[in-house]
């Protein structure tokens, strides 16, 4: 048996998984880089950024919501259940300038190796920005009420008729308080300039939503509260005064990195904002042929699971259709 690979899919979040389970299907015997735990910027798991959710609540077929972590583990084993081989390790680096391509791999003890393969699925994500304050991985991890996602958490019970704080000045920040105007009893708006960087149509929303009320010139400094959140800790800026903040859910809405610093060098096109670029959409195909992208590290936009989902089936397909014009079964 050759050791060149037909298939790889790095990454192993809803992209990931379902690009595995199709390709499995379709006998290429594929194999998930998915990655090993890690803080880079933000908080990297195995699974994804559900790995960060508590409840889902939106994926279809979980009619009574699922907790994000049990929900990637379904998905690894329906991959698992067609003879999807899984194998924990990160690629640091790519050469796609030769066929078979060459990915070079780092294990979670630093252990090296490459892996060669004929295609490849790019489903490594992107990472929300956190503020990196003690308390607040732990009560996102807990579902204490800390979430980078309000259109995944926001319409939880926990956060109905409560007052909420959402951290940004961007559209995703507009975006996600007024959604949870929708639930809470009041969202403000936490923001560290003394104006928004969102587009003048979504500032609207905010600016002119009377269940909206934005903070200005001030950063949130500690996350309060043992099980689930109390408060957080607001200072302003410009004069240094700190308050405590009363408040049921804290939304971080800071922005999000695409993981794909580990393809900058290796010739793939990636655009203004670093994600990948889809050179034939709606195919998942990249600038480089016989390289396909899936899920959040090629979508600054919806960022939503059941996308990503989506996007790791068209993958799959496009590989199956690109590995069968090169004569590779
Ligand atoms: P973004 O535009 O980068 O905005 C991030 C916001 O978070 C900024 O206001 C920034 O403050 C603030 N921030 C960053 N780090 C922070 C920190 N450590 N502490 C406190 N605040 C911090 O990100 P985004 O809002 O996620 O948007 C990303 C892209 O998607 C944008 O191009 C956006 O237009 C697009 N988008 C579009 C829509 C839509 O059109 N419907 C919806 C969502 C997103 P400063 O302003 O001071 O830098």
């Amino acid at each position: 048996m050759s050791d060149i690979e037909k298939l790889v899919i790095i990454g192993s979040g809803p992209a990931g998984w379902t690009a595995a389970i199709y390709a499995a299907r379709a006998n290429l015997d594929p194999l998930v880089l998915e990655g090993v735990a890690k803080q880079e910027g933000g908080y990297v798991l195995p699974g994804g950024q559900l790995m960060l959710t508590t409840e889902v609540e939106n994926y279809p077929g979980y009619p009574e919501g699922v907790d994000g972590p049990k929900m990637m583990a379904d998905f690894k084993k329906q991959a698992e259940r067609f003879d999807t081989r899984v194998e924990s390790r990160d690629v640091v680096k790519c050469d796609f300038s030769q066929r078979p391509f060459v990915l070079e791999t780092k294990d979670s003890g630093g252990k090296e190796g490459t892996v060669t393969a004929h295609s490849v699925v790019i489903a490594t994500g992107a990472t929300a920005n956190w503020l990196n304050l003690e308390n607040e991985l732990r009560l996102a991890l807990s579902g204490g009420g800390v979430s980078a996602c309000a259109v995944c958490d926001g319409a939880l019970p926990a956060f109905r008729d409560q007052e909420l704080v959402v951290v940004g000045g961007g559209d995703t920040a507009m975006e996600e308080a007024s959604y949870l105007t929708k639930f809470a009893s009041m969202v403000h708006v936490v923001h560290r300039r003394d104006e928004f960087r969102a587009s003048k149509l979504m500032q609207k929303r905010i600016l002119e939503n009377p269940k909206a009320n934005v903070i200005w010139d001030t950063t949130v400094t500690d996350v309060l509260g043992d099980d689930t959140i109390t408060g957080v800790r607001l200072k302003n800026v410009k004069t240094g005064e700190e308050r405590d903040f009363p408040c049921k859910g804290l939304f971080l809405a800071i922005g999000h990195q695409p993981a794909t610093p580990f393809l900058e060098s290796c010739g793939i096109e990636l655009d203004e904002k670093r994600y990948l670029k889809l050179t034939n959409p709606p195919g998942m195909e990249t600038s480089i042929e016989g390289v396909f992208a899936a899920g959040d590290v090629a979508d600054a936009v919806y960022r939503q699971a059941v996308t990503a989902a989506g996007m790791g089936c068209q993958a799959a397909l496009d590989a199956e259709r690109w590995l069968g014009a090169q004569g590779i079964h």
